[in-house]
C-alpha cells in the first residue's frame, strides 16, 4: 500500500493528458487493457453512453455513465482541445483520487475540496 501511495503520489506529480479517443460500440469491445492517456467511449460520437479510462493515478479503472437516466452520471464534451467531462470524478477507493479533466487535461483537487459527485 506504502508502495502504490508513492506511485500515485510520483504520477500525479507529472502532468497527465488525456491524447487519444477510442469508440466502441458496446461495453464488451473496450480492451481490458487500455492504455493510460486513453479514453475509451461507448456509444457513438454524438450519443455516448459510457466513458471507461485508465485513472490517471494509474491504479484505478474508471468507469462513467454519461446517460441522463442514470444516477449519478457525467457530461463528456468533445471539443478541439480534447475530452471534458462534467462534474468531477472522485474516487474514494485506495488510493484517493479527486480530479477534473478539461480540455483533455487532468486537474487534480486537494481532498479538502469537494465538488463533484461520487462515482456509482
Ligand atoms: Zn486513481
Amino acid at each position: 500500500m506504502a508502495l502504490g501511495f508513492l506511485r500515485s503520489f510520483i504520477q500525479r506529480l507529472q502532468p497527465s493528458h488525456f491524447t487519444s479517443i477510442e469508440v466502441f460500440d458496446s461495453r464488451s469491445a473496450v480492451p481490458e487493457t487500455m492504455g493510460r492517456g486513453v479514453m475509451a467511449v461507448v456509444g457513438t460520437p454524438a450519443r455516448p453512453k459510457w466513458v471507461y479510462f485508465r485513472c490517471p493515478c494509474g491504479q484505478h479503472i474508471v468507469l462513467l455513465s454519461l446517460q441522463a437516466s442514470h444516477d449519478p452520471h457525467w457530461r463528456l464534451e468533445l471539443g478541439r482541445g480534447g475530452a471534458t467531462i462534467f462534474p468531477s470524478v472522485r474516487l474514494t477507493a485506495d488510493p484517493y483520487c479527486h480530479f477534473s479533466v478539461r480540455r483533455g487535461r487532468v486537474i487534480w483537487h486537494p481532498k479538502r475540496f469537494w465538488a463533484g459527485r461520487r462515482r456509482a
